[in-house]
């Protein structure tokens, strides 16, 4: 990989989104063994190797951090250091991503992603944990084939 960006923003980026990322997949399997559900995680054999696999019910979650993903929300904005490249970069992910779902959703599984941003910068972390989580185990018990839970996009200036 190409050192692109100065070794401190990129350990300021690896920390707070991996970490964040890891975390928050954390809270929201605990809450949701807790709620009965049982899974298997990161299943390789999956398109995209999803993080968290409801098998009884067809379903996998993914939790994407939203730089990575190319969210669009406040929390993936470009780096000022070669946005071009970052650009590119993050829109094959968000690519990939997209292909992962059609082939998953092709091969009988229900998506929900759920975005970093509907926990982190929320006033309250534990509601918000709260209701992702009763949205998360509604869906998973629903015949819906695509969900989404999100924070606020970018707030727009005209
Ligand atoms: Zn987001």
């Amino acid at each position: 990989m190409v050192d692109i960006v100065d070794q401190r923003t990129r350990s300021r980026m690896m920390s707070c989104i991996k970490g964040q990322d890891t975390k928050l997949e954390l809270l929201i399997r605990k809450r949701l063994f807790k709620l009965g559900f049982r899974y298997r995680l990161h299943v390789r054999l999956l398109p995209g190797s999803p993080d968290v696999v409801f098998p009884k019910y067809s379903a996998v979650i993914f939790i994407n951090g939203c730089f990575w993903h190319l969210h669009g929300c406040r929390f993936s904005q470009l780096p000022k250091t070669r946005p071009d490249w970052w650009q590119e970069k993050l829109n094959r992910n968000k690519l990939r991503d997209r292909e992962v779902i059609q082939r998953l959703a092709e091969n009988g599984w229900r998506i929900m992603v759920i975005w970093e941003c509907a926990y982190r910068g929320n006033a309250s972390r534990n509601n918000a944990l709260d209701r992702i989580c009763e949205r998360a185990s509604s869906w998973i018990l629903s015949e819906e084939a695509f969900a989404e839970i999100t924070g606020p996009k970018s707030i727009s200036h005209g």
